[in-house]
């Protein structure tokens, strides 16, 4: 799948719509979920263009793939997180509805998280 530029979250990177930002470095941007699904809601993203979990594990370069994941360990830290825990998530393609083309990681936290997976109904 190509990257498609015109995506909300490019949107975002380019400084073309707003978002509440909580942490910024030169390989991730973090901000708060417009939608939030738990008492905090946050995602991380990668500054570079990856459309998914797919791509950005298979394309990204060391250097981004570790900055990556130590943005994602900052910003648990920084929403002090760590001891009360919290729930990191990726969705990747059409089974896990992922609905936004740029690659990113959510985290919730906030409350007891429940069972990992809504049981189908
Ligand atoms: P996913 O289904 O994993 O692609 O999740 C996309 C997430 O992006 C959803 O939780 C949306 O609420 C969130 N979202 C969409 N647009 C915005 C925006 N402009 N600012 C912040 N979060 C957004």
């Amino acid at each position: 799948m190509t990257y498609d530029s015109g995506n909300v979250f490019a949107k975002i990177l380019k400084g073309e719509i707003p978002c509440k930002k909580v942490y910024e470095d030169t390989h991730v941007l973090a901000f708060h979920d417009i939608n939030p699904q738990a008492p905090t809601h946050v995602l991380v993203i990668p500054k570079g263009a990856y459309v998914s979990m797919d791509d950005f594990s298979e394309t990204a370069s060391d250097a981004e793939l570790a900055g990556f994941v130590r943005g994602v360990g900052k910003v648990a830290r920084q929403l002090g997180l760590v001891e009360p825990g919290y729930r990191v998530l990726a969705n990747h393609g059409r089974n896990a509805n992922q609905d936004v083309p740029h690659f990113h990681l959510h985290i919730f936290g906030g409350r007891n998280l429940g069972p990992m997976l809504k049981r189908p109904e």
